[in-house]
Protein backbone atom coordinates (compact mmCIF):
# COMPACT_ATOMS: atom_id res chain seq x y z
CA UNK A 1 0.00 0.00 0.00
CA UNK A 2 1.26 3.64 -0.97
CA UNK A 3 1.32 6.70 0.98
CA UNK A 4 -1.86 8.75 1.98
CA UNK A 5 -2.34 12.58 2.50
CA UNK A 6 -4.61 13.40 5.47
CA UNK A 7 -5.63 16.80 4.75
CA UNK A 8 -6.60 18.75 7.91
CA UNK A 9 -9.37 21.19 8.02
CA UNK A 10 -12.03 21.81 10.90
CA UNK A 11 -10.66 18.67 12.77
CA UNK A 12 -7.53 19.92 14.36
CA UNK A 13 -7.07 17.06 16.52
CA UNK A 14 -5.80 13.44 16.59
CA UNK A 15 -8.24 11.73 18.84
CA UNK A 16 -11.41 10.80 17.00
CA UNK A 17 -10.58 11.82 13.65
CA UNK A 18 -11.71 9.28 11.34
CA UNK A 19 -9.89 10.22 8.61
CA UNK A 20 -6.45 10.11 10.53
CA UNK A 21 -7.31 6.87 11.90
CA UNK A 22 -8.28 5.52 7.88
CA UNK A 23 -5.81 6.95 6.41
CA UNK A 24 -2.88 5.31 9.76
CA UNK A 25 -4.67 2.11 9.24
CA UNK A 26 -4.39 1.57 5.54
CA UNK A 27 -1.19 3.69 3.91
CA UNK A 28 2.49 2.83 4.09
CA UNK A 29 2.96 6.50 5.00
CA UNK A 30 0.26 8.75 6.35
CA UNK A 31 1.41 12.70 5.25
CA UNK A 32 -0.74 14.86 7.42
CA UNK A 33 -1.69 18.45 6.06
CA UNK A 34 -3.25 22.19 6.39
CA UNK A 35 -3.66 23.87 3.95
CA UNK A 36 -4.59 27.51 4.41
CA UNK A 37 -6.52 29.28 1.46
CA UNK A 38 -8.96 32.56 2.82
CA UNK A 39 -10.01 32.64 -0.85
CA UNK A 40 -10.89 28.89 -0.42
CA UNK A 41 -14.07 30.17 2.04
CA UNK A 42 -15.45 32.73 -0.46
CA UNK A 43 -16.96 35.49 0.75
CA UNK A 44 -16.23 34.04 4.61
CA UNK A 45 -12.97 34.18 4.88
CA UNK A 46 -11.82 33.34 8.67
CA UNK A 47 -12.18 36.64 10.97
CA UNK A 48 -9.27 37.78 12.77
CA UNK A 49 -10.35 36.24 16.32
CA UNK A 50 -10.57 32.59 14.56
CA UNK A 51 -7.28 33.09 12.52
CA UNK A 52 -5.46 34.07 15.69
CA UNK A 53 -7.22 30.57 17.00
CA UNK A 54 -6.55 28.98 13.94
CA UNK A 55 -2.65 29.80 14.47
CA UNK A 56 -2.34 28.50 17.88
CA UNK A 57 -4.02 25.14 17.07
CA UNK A 58 -2.17 24.48 14.28
CA UNK A 59 1.29 25.13 16.60
CA UNK A 60 -0.22 22.12 19.14
CA UNK A 61 -1.41 19.83 16.46
CA UNK A 62 2.33 19.78 14.91
CA UNK A 63 3.92 19.36 18.29
CA UNK A 64 1.32 16.02 18.66
CA UNK A 65 2.16 14.94 15.92
CA UNK A 66 5.62 15.32 15.91
CA UNK A 67 5.29 13.12 19.07
CA UNK A 68 3.63 10.83 17.09
CA UNK A 69 7.15 10.69 14.84
CA UNK A 70 4.84 12.32 12.30
CA UNK A 71 5.20 15.93 10.73
CA UNK A 72 2.26 18.55 10.19
CA UNK A 73 2.94 19.97 6.34
CA UNK A 74 2.24 23.59 5.74
CA UNK A 75 1.36 25.00 2.34
CA UNK A 76 -1.03 28.33 1.28
CA UNK A 77 -3.26 27.13 -1.18
CA UNK A 78 -5.83 27.04 -3.12
CA UNK A 79 -6.51 23.51 -1.87
CA UNK A 80 -7.08 22.11 -5.06
CA UNK A 81 -3.99 22.82 -6.37
CA UNK A 82 -1.69 22.49 -3.76
CA UNK A 83 -3.17 18.45 -2.88
CA UNK A 84 -2.51 17.60 -5.86
CA UNK A 85 0.85 18.69 -6.02
CA UNK A 86 1.65 17.33 -2.74
CA UNK A 87 0.49 14.00 -3.99
CA UNK A 88 2.35 14.31 -6.77
CA UNK A 89 5.37 15.42 -4.69
CA UNK A 90 5.05 12.33 -2.13
CA UNK A 91 3.12 9.65 -4.28
CA UNK A 92 0.43 9.67 -2.64
CA UNK A 93 -2.32 7.73 -3.89
CA UNK A 94 -5.04 8.36 -1.69
CA UNK A 95 -6.71 11.52 0.33
CA UNK A 96 -8.34 11.47 3.42
CA UNK A 97 -10.28 14.14 5.07
CA UNK A 98 -13.19 15.23 7.00
CA UNK A 99 -16.31 17.06 5.09
CA UNK A 100 -17.43 20.48 5.91
CA UNK A 101 -20.78 22.05 5.29
CA UNK A 102 -20.49 25.56 4.37
CA UNK A 103 -20.95 26.44 0.85
CA UNK A 104 -17.40 27.63 -0.24
CA UNK A 105 -15.65 24.24 1.45
CA UNK A 106 -17.92 22.59 0.02
CA UNK A 107 -17.23 23.76 -3.22
CA UNK A 108 -13.31 23.38 -2.41
CA UNK A 109 -13.77 19.78 -1.69
CA UNK A 110 -15.46 18.93 -4.57
CA UNK A 111 -12.89 20.61 -6.90
CA UNK A 112 -9.99 19.15 -4.47
CA UNK A 113 -11.87 15.62 -4.98
CA UNK A 114 -11.98 16.05 -8.99
CA UNK A 115 -8.30 17.28 -9.66
CA UNK A 116 -6.62 14.18 -7.93
CA UNK A 117 -8.74 11.69 -9.60
CA UNK A 118 -7.78 13.59 -12.86
CA UNK A 119 -4.34 12.53 -11.45
CA UNK A 120 -5.96 8.71 -10.44
CA UNK A 121 -5.77 9.77 -6.97
CA UNK A 122 -8.66 8.44 -4.53
CA UNK A 123 -10.09 10.96 -2.03
CA UNK A 124 -12.06 9.44 1.03
CA UNK A 125 -14.32 11.75 2.92
CA UNK A 126 -15.23 11.37 6.54
CA UNK A 127 -17.36 13.12 9.17
CA UNK A 128 -15.57 14.92 11.61
CA UNK A 129 -17.40 17.91 12.77
CA UNK A 130 -21.20 17.09 13.56
CA UNK A 131 -22.60 14.01 15.34
CA UNK A 132 -24.51 13.05 12.13
CA UNK A 133 -24.03 14.43 8.32
CA UNK A 134 -25.75 17.81 7.65
CA UNK A 135 -29.02 16.91 5.70
CA UNK A 136 -29.17 13.49 6.98
CA UNK A 137 -32.15 13.87 9.30
CA UNK A 138 -35.25 14.25 7.69
CA UNK A 139 -39.15 14.61 8.31
CA UNK A 140 -41.95 12.64 7.69
CA UNK A 141 -43.77 15.80 5.97
CA UNK A 142 -40.65 17.01 3.75
CA UNK A 143 -40.03 20.17 5.21
CA UNK A 144 -40.87 20.41 8.36
CA UNK A 145 -37.50 20.01 9.98
CA UNK A 146 -37.28 23.99 8.96
CA UNK A 147 -38.43 24.23 13.02
CA UNK A 148 -36.19 23.47 15.52
CA UNK A 149 -38.46 21.38 18.18
CA UNK A 150 -39.38 18.66 15.12
CA UNK A 151 -35.75 18.76 14.15
CA UNK A 152 -34.63 17.78 17.16
CA UNK A 153 -37.56 15.29 17.79
CA UNK A 154 -36.30 13.33 14.39
CA UNK A 155 -32.40 13.52 15.20
CA UNK A 156 -33.31 11.92 18.69
CA UNK A 157 -34.88 9.09 17.00
CA UNK A 158 -32.87 9.05 13.96
CA UNK A 159 -29.07 9.93 15.08
CA UNK A 160 -26.69 7.02 15.49
CA UNK A 161 -24.04 8.57 17.64
CA UNK A 162 -21.10 5.74 17.41
CA UNK A 163 -18.71 5.93 20.07
CA UNK A 164 -15.71 8.25 19.75
CA UNK A 165 -12.42 6.36 18.84
CA UNK A 166 -9.14 6.96 20.86
CA UNK A 167 -6.12 8.57 18.70
CA UNK A 168 -4.17 6.31 16.20
CA UNK A 169 -1.01 4.14 18.32
CA UNK A 170 1.02 5.61 15.08
CA UNK A 171 1.56 7.03 12.07
CA UNK A 172 3.95 5.67 9.77
CA UNK A 173 6.04 8.31 8.26
CA UNK A 174 7.56 8.55 4.52
CA UNK A 175 10.92 7.95 3.88
CA UNK A 176 11.50 11.90 3.21
CA UNK A 177 9.27 14.54 4.48
CA UNK A 178 8.05 17.48 1.80
CA UNK A 179 8.95 20.89 2.18
CA UNK A 180 6.69 22.55 4.90
CA UNK A 181 6.22 26.73 4.84
CA UNK A 182 7.11 28.08 9.02
CA UNK A 183 3.80 28.27 11.15
CA UNK A 184 4.25 32.54 10.89
CA UNK A 185 4.58 32.48 7.11
CA UNK A 186 1.17 31.70 7.10
CA UNK A 187 0.46 34.78 8.11
CA UNK A 188 -2.60 34.02 10.99
CA UNK A 189 -1.56 36.70 13.32
CA UNK A 190 -2.60 40.57 12.87
CA UNK A 191 0.13 43.01 12.57
CA UNK A 192 -1.21 44.85 15.51
CA UNK A 193 -0.55 42.53 18.21
CA UNK A 194 -4.27 42.84 19.52
CA UNK A 195 -4.68 38.81 20.21
CA UNK A 196 -2.42 39.13 23.62
CA UNK A 197 -5.50 39.69 25.20
CA UNK A 198 -7.44 36.42 23.87
CA UNK A 199 -4.08 34.53 24.67
CA UNK A 200 -5.00 35.32 28.51
CA UNK A 201 -8.68 33.54 28.27
CA UNK A 202 -7.95 30.64 25.79
CA UNK A 203 -5.84 28.07 25.06
CA UNK A 204 -6.52 26.52 21.75
CA UNK A 205 -5.84 22.77 21.31
CA UNK A 206 -6.96 19.50 21.77
CA UNK A 207 -5.37 18.46 25.34
CA UNK A 208 -7.17 22.39 26.94
CA UNK A 209 -10.14 21.27 24.87
CA UNK A 210 -9.87 17.64 26.52
CA UNK A 211 -9.40 19.77 30.11
CA UNK A 212 -12.12 22.08 29.43
CA UNK A 213 -14.76 19.16 28.45
CA UNK A 214 -13.45 17.19 31.75
CA UNK A 215 -13.60 20.41 33.90
CA UNK A 216 -17.34 21.15 33.00
CA UNK A 217 -18.41 17.62 33.24
CA UNK A 218 -17.26 17.32 36.54
CA UNK A 219 -18.35 21.37 37.89
CA UNK A 220 -20.69 22.54 35.18
CA UNK A 221 -22.99 19.84 33.95
CA UNK A 222 -25.30 19.23 36.41
CA UNK A 223 -26.24 22.82 37.38
CA UNK A 224 -26.30 23.50 33.57
CA UNK A 225 -29.99 23.75 33.86
CA UNK A 226 -29.96 26.63 36.27
CA UNK A 227 -26.88 28.45 35.43
CA UNK A 228 -26.54 28.31 31.54
CA UNK A 229 -28.32 31.61 30.98
CA UNK A 230 -26.35 33.72 33.84
CA UNK A 231 -23.20 35.43 32.47
CA UNK A 232 -22.08 35.81 35.87
CA UNK A 233 -21.36 32.36 36.70
CA UNK A 234 -19.54 30.42 34.79
CA UNK A 235 -22.29 27.82 33.82
CA UNK A 236 -21.99 26.82 29.97
CA UNK A 237 -19.43 24.64 28.94
CA UNK A 238 -17.18 27.15 26.83
CA UNK A 239 -16.92 24.34 24.68
CA UNK A 240 -18.21 26.14 21.23
CA UNK A 241 -14.82 27.29 19.66
CA UNK A 242 -13.13 23.54 21.01
CA UNK A 243 -15.58 22.00 18.71
CA UNK A 244 -16.28 24.84 15.89
CA UNK A 245 -12.25 24.17 15.16
CA UNK A 246 -12.45 20.54 15.75
CA UNK A 247 -10.26 20.04 18.23
CA UNK A 248 -13.03 18.05 20.33
CA UNK A 249 -15.70 16.48 18.50
CA UNK A 250 -18.89 16.43 18.99
CA UNK A 251 -19.18 12.94 19.48
CA UNK A 252 -16.77 13.18 22.43
CA UNK A 253 -19.06 15.69 24.05
CA UNK A 254 -22.44 13.87 23.74
CA UNK A 255 -20.37 10.69 25.28
CA UNK A 256 -18.73 12.61 27.78
CA UNK A 257 -21.78 14.17 29.26
CA UNK A 258 -23.77 11.02 28.82
CA UNK A 259 -21.53 9.07 30.94
CA UNK A 260 -21.70 12.08 33.53
CA UNK A 261 -25.56 11.92 33.52
CA UNK A 262 -25.63 7.98 33.77
CA UNK A 263 -23.68 7.82 36.56
CA UNK A 264 -25.50 10.59 38.58
CA UNK A 265 -28.70 8.68 37.65
CA UNK A 266 -30.34 10.18 35.32
CA UNK A 267 -31.52 7.80 32.75
CA UNK A 268 -30.89 7.48 28.92
CA UNK A 269 -34.03 9.42 28.05
CA UNK A 270 -33.29 12.85 30.69
CA UNK A 271 -30.40 12.87 29.29
CA UNK A 272 -30.86 13.29 25.95
CA UNK A 273 -34.09 15.49 27.02
CA UNK A 274 -31.68 17.62 28.66
CA UNK A 275 -30.87 21.64 27.94
CA UNK A 276 -27.12 20.83 26.90
CA UNK A 277 -28.18 17.98 24.59
CA UNK A 278 -30.89 20.86 22.88
CA UNK A 279 -28.14 23.14 22.46
CA UNK A 280 -25.94 20.57 21.10
CA UNK A 281 -28.60 19.61 19.08
CA UNK A 282 -28.96 23.46 18.10
CA UNK A 283 -25.46 23.05 16.47
CA UNK A 284 -27.12 19.87 14.04
CA UNK A 285 -29.63 22.08 13.46
CA UNK A 286 -27.70 25.65 12.30
CA UNK A 287 -25.47 23.03 10.06
CA UNK A 288 -28.51 21.28 8.26
CA UNK A 289 -30.22 24.67 7.61
CA UNK A 290 -27.00 25.98 5.86
CA UNK A 291 -26.71 23.08 3.75
CA UNK A 292 -30.39 23.60 2.83
CA UNK A 293 -30.06 26.90 2.63
CA UNK A 294 -26.62 28.35 1.40
CA UNK A 295 -27.72 31.90 1.32
CA UNK A 296 -28.71 31.88 5.22
CA UNK A 297 -25.43 33.81 5.90
CA UNK A 298 -26.72 36.53 3.49
CA UNK A 299 -30.17 36.77 3.23
CA UNK A 300 -33.08 37.03 5.76
CA UNK A 301 -34.72 33.49 4.80
CA UNK A 302 -38.12 35.84 5.00
CA UNK A 303 -38.09 38.12 2.11
CA UNK A 304 -40.07 40.89 3.28
CA UNK A 305 -37.16 41.39 5.96
CA UNK A 306 -35.52 42.39 2.78
CA UNK A 307 -37.76 45.06 2.36
CA UNK A 308 -37.69 46.48 6.25
CA UNK A 309 -37.04 50.28 7.12
CA UNK A 310 -33.42 49.42 8.00
CA UNK A 311 -31.53 52.11 9.13
CA UNK A 312 -28.43 53.37 8.07
CA UNK A 313 -25.67 54.53 10.80
CA UNK A 314 -22.03 54.14 10.64
CA UNK A 315 -21.81 56.09 14.53
CA UNK A 316 -24.48 54.21 16.04
CA UNK A 317 -23.03 50.56 15.20
CA UNK A 318 -19.77 51.88 16.17
CA UNK A 319 -20.82 52.31 19.82
CA UNK A 320 -22.46 49.37 19.13
CA UNK A 321 -19.21 47.24 18.45
CA UNK A 322 -17.45 48.87 20.82
CA UNK A 323 -19.05 49.06 23.88
CA UNK A 324 -20.48 52.29 24.34
CA UNK A 325 -24.44 52.52 24.49
CA UNK A 326 -25.04 53.34 27.28
CA UNK A 327 -26.59 50.03 28.25
CA UNK A 328 -24.67 48.28 30.17
CA UNK A 329 -25.40 44.89 30.01
CA UNK A 330 -25.27 45.29 25.77
CA UNK A 331 -21.75 47.38 26.54
CA UNK A 332 -20.75 44.78 28.37
CA UNK A 333 -21.33 41.81 26.54
CA UNK A 334 -19.77 44.22 23.41
CA UNK A 335 -16.70 44.55 25.41
CA UNK A 336 -16.68 41.00 26.54
CA UNK A 337 -16.53 39.80 22.70
CA UNK A 338 -13.59 42.35 22.33
CA UNK A 339 -11.08 41.23 25.18
CA UNK A 340 -11.94 37.33 25.21
CA UNK A 341 -13.11 36.56 22.05
CA UNK A 342 -16.04 35.41 23.28
CA UNK A 343 -20.08 35.87 24.45
CA UNK A 344 -22.48 34.53 26.64
CA UNK A 345 -25.23 32.95 24.86
CA UNK A 346 -27.79 35.03 26.66
CA UNK A 347 -25.93 38.38 25.88
CA UNK A 348 -25.44 37.89 22.25
CA UNK A 349 -29.06 37.82 21.87
CA UNK A 350 -29.36 41.06 24.19
CA UNK A 351 -26.76 42.73 22.27
CA UNK A 352 -28.08 41.47 18.88
CA UNK A 353 -31.72 42.77 19.75
CA UNK A 354 -30.61 45.77 20.54
CA UNK A 355 -28.92 46.16 17.17
CA UNK A 356 -31.17 44.64 15.06
CA UNK A 357 -34.37 46.53 17.12
CA UNK A 358 -33.40 48.75 18.95
CA UNK A 359 -31.18 50.47 16.29
CA UNK A 360 -32.69 49.53 13.47
CA UNK A 361 -29.55 48.37 11.72
CA UNK A 362 -29.50 45.46 9.60
CA UNK A 363 -28.56 41.84 10.96
CA UNK A 364 -25.84 41.18 8.35
CA UNK A 365 -24.30 44.36 9.70
CA UNK A 366 -23.94 42.32 13.34
CA UNK A 367 -23.56 39.15 11.88
CA UNK A 368 -20.27 40.38 9.89
CA UNK A 369 -18.96 42.27 13.39
CA UNK A 370 -19.50 38.60 15.54
CA UNK A 371 -17.76 36.81 12.59
CA UNK A 372 -14.44 39.48 12.73
CA UNK A 373 -14.41 39.07 16.49
CA UNK A 374 -15.51 35.57 17.70
CA UNK A 375 -13.26 32.94 18.45
CA UNK A 376 -15.96 30.47 17.55
CA UNK A 377 -17.20 31.77 14.66
CA UNK A 378 -19.08 29.52 12.86
CA UNK A 379 -20.91 30.35 9.81
CA UNK A 380 -24.11 28.43 10.70
CA UNK A 381 -24.66 29.22 13.87
CA UNK A 382 -23.96 32.86 13.45
CA UNK A 383 -25.74 32.82 10.48
CA UNK A 384 -29.09 31.24 11.79
CA UNK A 385 -28.71 32.97 15.29
CA UNK A 386 -28.88 36.04 14.04
CA UNK A 387 -31.84 35.26 11.69
CA UNK A 388 -33.66 34.14 14.70
CA UNK A 389 -33.08 37.31 16.88
CA UNK A 390 -34.03 39.45 13.40
CA UNK A 391 -37.26 37.09 13.73
CA UNK A 392 -36.41 36.26 9.73
CA UNK A 393 -35.99 32.53 9.58
CA UNK A 394 -38.79 29.76 10.20
CA UNK A 395 -38.24 29.22 13.39
CA UNK A 396 -37.22 32.64 15.08
CA UNK A 397 -38.17 34.96 18.19
CA UNK A 398 -40.89 36.82 16.84
CA UNK A 399 -40.25 40.19 15.41
CA UNK A 400 -42.51 41.87 18.59
CA UNK A 401 -39.88 40.01 20.91
CA UNK A 402 -37.73 42.92 21.59
CA UNK A 403 -35.48 42.39 24.69
CA UNK A 404 -35.29 44.98 27.68
CA UNK A 405 -31.50 45.52 28.19
CA UNK A 406 -32.54 46.87 31.58
CA UNK A 407 -34.69 44.11 32.64
CA UNK A 408 -32.60 41.23 31.49
CA UNK A 409 -29.78 42.73 33.24
CA UNK A 410 -31.64 42.51 36.52
CA UNK A 411 -32.95 39.04 35.66
CA UNK A 412 -29.73 37.02 34.30
CA UNK A 413 -27.00 39.44 36.69
CA UNK A 414 -28.90 40.16 39.17
CA UNK A 415 -25.78 41.88 41.51
CA UNK A 416 -24.41 43.24 38.74
CA UNK A 417 -20.86 41.50 38.42
CA UNK A 418 -20.51 41.33 35.04
CA UNK A 419 -21.75 44.26 34.29
CA UNK A 420 -18.96 45.58 36.59
CA UNK A 421 -16.11 43.27 35.01
CA UNK A 422 -16.41 45.01 31.80
CA UNK A 423 -18.35 47.93 32.60
CA UNK A 424 -16.85 49.26 35.64
CA UNK A 425 -17.32 53.23 35.20
CA UNK A 426 -21.25 52.07 34.42
CA UNK A 427 -23.37 54.07 36.92
CA UNK A 428 -20.73 57.01 37.30
CA UNK A 429 -20.82 60.28 35.44
CA UNK A 430 -17.85 59.06 32.88
CA UNK A 431 -20.26 56.59 31.54
CA UNK A 432 -21.94 56.75 27.98
CA UNK A 433 -25.48 58.68 27.69
CA UNK A 434 -28.36 56.37 26.21
CA UNK A 435 -27.49 56.36 22.69
CA UNK A 436 -31.47 55.68 22.05
CA UNK A 437 -34.51 55.81 24.44
CA UNK A 438 -35.90 52.46 24.98
CA UNK A 439 -39.70 53.12 24.50
CA UNK A 440 -39.21 54.96 21.24
CA UNK A 441 -36.73 52.89 19.83
CA UNK A 442 -38.78 49.73 20.50
CA UNK A 443 -41.86 51.60 18.91
CA UNK A 444 -40.13 52.70 15.96
CA UNK A 445 -39.47 48.70 15.42
CA UNK A 446 -42.38 47.35 15.96
CA UNK A 447 -43.94 50.38 13.16
CA UNK A 448 -41.77 48.85 10.78
CA UNK A 449 -42.59 45.73 11.43
CA UNK A 450 -46.07 46.43 10.64
CA UNK A 451 -45.83 47.63 7.95
CA UNK A 452 -44.49 44.50 6.59
CA UNK A 453 -47.09 42.05 7.15
CA UNK A 454 -49.49 41.50 4.84
CA UNK A 455 -46.91 42.09 2.27
CA UNK A 456 -45.88 38.96 0.44
P1 LIG B 1 -23.11 25.84 25.86
O1 LIG B 1 -24.32 26.51 26.37
O2 LIG B 1 -22.27 25.10 26.81
O3 LIG B 1 -23.62 24.86 24.68
C1 LIG B 1 -22.87 23.71 24.28
C2 LIG B 1 -22.58 23.79 22.79
O4 LIG B 1 -23.79 23.77 22.04
C3 LIG B 1 -21.86 25.06 22.38
O5 LIG B 1 -20.49 24.96 22.60
C4 LIG B 1 -22.24 25.19 20.92
O6 LIG B 1 -21.42 24.39 20.10
C5 LIG B 1 -23.66 24.60 20.89
N1 LIG B 1 -24.67 25.67 20.97
C6 LIG B 1 -25.15 26.25 22.10
N2 LIG B 1 -26.10 27.17 21.79
C7 LIG B 1 -26.20 27.17 20.43
C8 LIG B 1 -27.00 27.88 19.51
N3 LIG B 1 -27.90 28.80 19.89
N4 LIG B 1 -26.83 27.66 18.18
C9 LIG B 1 -25.93 26.75 17.74
N5 LIG B 1 -25.15 26.02 18.59
C10 LIG B 1 -25.28 26.23 19.91
N6 LIG B 1 -22.31 29.72 18.41
C11 LIG B 1 -21.18 29.35 17.75
O7 LIG B 1 -20.65 28.27 18.02
N7 LIG B 1 -20.63 30.15 16.78
C12 LIG B 1 -21.18 31.35 16.45
O8 LIG B 1 -20.68 32.03 15.56
C13 LIG B 1 -22.35 31.78 17.16
N8 LIG B 1 -22.92 32.99 16.88
C14 LIG B 1 -24.04 33.38 17.59
C15 LIG B 1 -24.64 34.61 17.29
C16 LIG B 1 -25.77 35.04 17.99
C17 LIG B 1 -26.42 36.36 17.65
C18 LIG B 1 -26.31 34.23 19.00
C19 LIG B 1 -27.53 34.67 19.76
C20 LIG B 1 -25.74 32.99 19.28
C21 LIG B 1 -24.61 32.54 18.59
N9 LIG B 1 -24.01 31.29 18.86
C22 LIG B 1 -22.90 30.90 18.14
C23 LIG B 1 -24.66 30.32 19.75
C24 LIG B 1 -24.22 30.36 21.22
O9 LIG B 1 -24.27 31.67 21.71
C25 LIG B 1 -22.84 29.79 21.46
O10 LIG B 1 -22.71 28.52 20.84
C26 LIG B 1 -22.58 29.61 22.97
O11 LIG B 1 -22.70 30.83 23.63
C27 LIG B 1 -21.20 29.03 23.18
O12 LIG B 1 -20.93 28.94 24.55
P2 LIG B 1 -20.81 27.52 25.26
O13 LIG B 1 -19.84 26.67 24.53
O14 LIG B 1 -20.53 27.79 26.70
O15 LIG B 1 -22.27 26.95 25.05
Amino acid sequence: MNAGLCWFRQDLRLADNEALEAAARSCKAVIPVYVWCPDDEGEWPPGAASRWWIHESLARLGHALHDKGSTLILRRGPAAEVLPALARETGATRLFYSGRHEPAALHTERAVVEALRRDGVESLRFQASMLVEPGSIHGRTGDNLQVFTPFLEAFLKQAEIRPPRPSPPQLPAPLHWPATEPLTALGLLPQIPWHTSLARHWQPGEQAARAQLKSFVAKGLANYDIHRDRPDLPGSSRLSAFLHHGELSARQVWRAAEQASLRSGHSREAFQRSKFIAELVWREYAAQQLLRHPLLPDRPRDARFERLAWRTDEAQLRHWQAGRTGFALVDAGMRELWQTGWMHNRVRMVTASFLVKNLLLRWQQGERWFWDTLVDADLASNALNWQWVAGSSPDAAPWFRIFNPDTQADRFDPEGDYRRRFVPEAGTLGYSRPLIELKTSRQRALDAFAALRGTP
